[in-house]
């Protein structure tokens, strides 16, 4: 343990690892920690799940179009599948599976399923044919060619970060809450804390967990990774009858649309559309907009034709994809002190658990075994040595 700073008139605590964020990221993370044996301090600007973790659309899934994102995914699976009994409170998971389609056979969603078969995930090339007799529900469709993953699917996000929420805390984390970092503390390179709306907090190490504000983190560290954050928006459309709960998630390539059950005849619409437009974490406007609202019920009834353009909308909200400017994450420690976990884009919540316990491999270890993260380290927007993962949506 670092020694406190002597301050006059600040408050200051210390404590083995201090976490920025409580997201679905910050909150695996600290978990994990916890689980090996450190002390805890979570500082978040809100309340747990407050950031983008409550805004997804709750998606678990395996078919991914780059290695690291499929290991990433396996890893985490198995807690998603034992989340009540690890955590005590069910996340109502349920296995849609995914069925990418489009309507020109490049090739493309048939190097998805190579990769995936090579990494031990099961996944079908599927004709237009064979959809429509898998599901007569789909035979209007038109497309080309699928390809379908089974294992996959969705689950109840409020749970997730209430069930880990609680654990955290129940296993002697602080929560310093409605706290912002506003500093980062430094001894010669090596960061030794942070300074807080609330005072100044000490640590071995601290972790950026900010989500979209892990870039306004980075910096106040010295740091310059290319974070940016993508507004994305979805929503619920009723009395969509036409949509069974059987039918898998549906994703259009070629619009950048796609749908799934989301219970008795509800269905859960979203999509770039073509337009991944960055925004401003402090500055976005978190309501539907009727612009997009329009147009996406406009394609997916064209892409999927189970909903019509003028299906009635429950409810609807925007976030931001917390991303890179090459949509993978940066999980790395970044600098003496400092691990940073962050820049997700749409597969924080999927892949947090792993990413916990890489995070506390590393502080503890200096590596990891789980996986190769070379990827991921931010030395790669340097270099121009970047993956690309083809199927983000
Ligand atoms: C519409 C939409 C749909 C999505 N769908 C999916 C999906 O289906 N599956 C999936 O896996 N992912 C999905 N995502 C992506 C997912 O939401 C993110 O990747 C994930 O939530 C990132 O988690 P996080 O913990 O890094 O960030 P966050 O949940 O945003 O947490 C970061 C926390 O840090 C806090 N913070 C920030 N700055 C400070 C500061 N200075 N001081 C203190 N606290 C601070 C914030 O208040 C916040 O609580 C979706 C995102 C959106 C917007």
């Amino acid at each position: 343990m670092i020694p406190l700073p002597n301050v006059p008139g600040i408050k200051t605590s210390t404590s083995d690892v201090i976490v920025i964020g409580a997201g679905i990221v910050g909150l695996a993370a600290a978990h994990a920690l916890l689980l090996a044996g450190n002390s805890v301090r979570i500082v978040e600007q809100s309340e747990p799940g407050t950031g983008q973790s409550t805004r997804t659309g709750g998606g678990i899934r395996l078919a991914h179009g780059s290695e690291i994102n499929v290991r990433l995914a396996q890893l985490s699976l198995p807690t998603w599948l034992e989340f009540e009994k690890r955590f005590g409170i069910d996340p109502h998971y349920q296995e849609t599976g995914h069925l990418f389609l489009s309507s020109e056979d490049t090739g493309g969603l048939a190097t998805q399923a190579g990769l995936l078969e090579s990494l031990g995930v099961p996944c079908e090339v599927l004709s237009e044919e064979e959809i429509g007799l898998r599901w007569p529900t789909l035979d209007s469709m038109d497309f080309a060619v699928g390809s379908y993953c089974k294992i996959g699917g969705y689950l109840d996000q409020h749970q997730v970060i209430k069930g880990l929420a609680q654990t955290v805390q129940t296993g002697g984390a602080h929560f310093e809450l409605r706290t912002r970092v506003e500093g980062i503390l430094r001894d010669g390179e090596r960061v030794t804390g942070v300074r807080t709306s609330d005072g100044s907090f000490t640590g071995e190490t601290v972790v950026n967990a900010a989500g979209s504000h892990a870039g306004v983190i980075s910096v106040l560290a010295g740091l310059e990774i290319p974070f940016v954050s993508r507004r994305h928006e979805l929503l619920v459309l009723q009395e969509t009858a036409r949509v069974p709960a059987d039918i898998p998630w549906l994703i259009d390539t070629d619009h950048q649309v796609h749908m799934r059950p989301d219970g008795s005849g509800r269905a859960l619409v979203g999509g770039f559309l073509g337009h991944d437009d960055p925004d401003d974490p402090d500055d976005y406007d978190p309501t539907l907009s009727e612009r997009w609202s329009t147009a996406v019920r406009e394609q997916a009834s064209q892409s999927f034709r189970l909903s019509r353009p003028d299906s009635p909308v429950l409810r609807g909200w925007a976030g931001l994809y917390p991303g890179t400017v090459d949509y993978l994450p940066v999980l790395e420690q970044s600098a003496p002190g400092l691990i940073t976990a962050a820049g997700f884009s749409g597969t924080g919540l999927m892949h947090a658990p792993v990413v916990g316990e890489i995070v506390a491999d590393l502080i503890r270890e200096g590596a990891t075994s789980a996986l190769d993260i070379s990827a991921l380290q931010s030395s790669r927007f340097d270099n121009e040595q970047r993956v690309v993962d083809f199927t983000g949506f």
